[in-house]
């Protein structure tokens, strides 16, 4: 297995989870998306002061030898 760079791979994405009440933020391309997100999530829920950034990375098996 191998992450899959290939030119129709499906795009690298990043987004961010809650982890005190699970909501989920918009995937992006760049990592500004997720921490956008949480900001604004922080703003709107104070008490909420942990998350989990999330990445979507596409593999591919490769044959072996
Ligand atoms: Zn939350």
């Amino acid at each position: 297995m191998e992450p899959d760079e290939g030119p129709d791979a499906e795009p690298l994405l990043f987004s961010a989870r809650c982890a005190v009440c699970g909501a989920s933020g918009p995937a992006g391309p760049e990592g500004g998306t997720a921490s956008r997100w949480m900001l604004t999530h922080l703003r709107s829920h104070p008490g909420h002061l942990s998350f989990r950034e999330v990445i979507t990375r596409s593999y591919r098996a490769v044959p072996g030898e």
